[in-house]
C-alpha cells in the first residue's frame, strides 16, 4: 500500500493556547476548534501528527515526567472529544542551553526535519503529500525542508508574525488559516481533493 499523507501540527499556539512554558497539565488549554480539526483528519484517513519543540526540558524549566503528564492531558482532552493523534513527536533539546544529554545540536529541533523523517518512517507517511501547520515561521521552514506544504495559523504567535514580521519570513506559507480547523479543511482539499 502507498504511504499515507499526513498533517503535522504544532502544539503551542496551534493546537493549544500559547501560554509560555506549559509546566503543569492544568496550564494546557485546547483551542476551541482543535478537537474537531483532529476528528476531521481521523475521518478522512489522513494521519494527524503532533510535532513540537519543548526546549523547556533542556532549559530545566520542567521535567520529562511533567512533559509526559501534559501530553497525557492533551491526549485525554482530545479523546473525550472523539479525536485521536496518530503520532506525537517531541524535541527536548536546545543547542546552547542546559546540560547533556539535552544540550545538543540535534536533528529534531524544528525547523530541522528529524521528527518528520522519524514519523514518516515509523508511520509510513508520504512527506511530499503532507502539510505542516504552525504559528511560527520555523514551521513553514520545516515544511519547505521536507517538500511538504506549509500553513500558518493566526492563533498563538501567528497573527503578530504575519502582520508585523512578514518581511522576515524566509519561506512563504501556502495558506494562511484563521485556526487549526481552517488549516485542516484547506489541507484535506489539497491532499485528498
Ligand atoms: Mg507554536
Ligand atoms: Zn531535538
Amino acid at each position: 500500500m502507498a504511504s499515507r499523507p499526513a498533517v503535522f501540527i504544532d502544539r503551542d499556539g496551534t493546537l493549544t493556547e500559547e501560554v509560555g512554558y506549559v509546566n503543569h497539565p492544568k496550564r494546557l488549554r485546547l483551542l476551541p476548534r482543535s478537537a474537531e480539526a483532529i476528528r476531521r483528519l481521523n475521518t478522512a484517513g489522513v494521519a494527524a501528527v503532533l510535532v513540537t519543540n519543548q526546549a523547556g526540558i533542556a532549559r530545566g524549566y520542567f521535567s520529562e515526567d511533567v512533559l509526559d503528564a501534559v501530553i497525557a492531558e492533551l491526549a485525554a482532552q482530545l479523546s473525550d472529544a472523539g479525536a485521536r493523534l496518530d503520532g506525537i513527536y517531541i524535541c527536548r533539546h536546545h543547542p546552547t542551553e542546559g546540560e547533556a544529554p539535552y544540550r545538543l545540536r540535534c536533528e529534531c529541533r524544528k525547523p530541522r526535519p528529524g521528527l518528520l523523517r522519524q514519523a514518516a518512517s515509523e508511520l509510513d507517511l508520504d512527506l511530499a503529500r503532507s502539510v505542516v501547520v504552525g504559528d511560527r515561521p520555523s514551521d513553514l521552514e520545516l515544511a519547505s525542508v521536507v517538500g511538504a506544504r506549509g500553513v500558518l495559523v493566526l492563533t498563538g504567535y501567528g497573527l503578530g508574525e504575519w502582520e508585523y514580521r512578514r518581511d522576515r519570513f524566509v519561506v512563504e506559507p501556502h495558506h494562511v488559516a484563521s485556526d487549526v480547523l481552517d488549516a485542516v479543511e484547506w489541507s484535506l482539499k489539497e491532499l485528498v481533493g
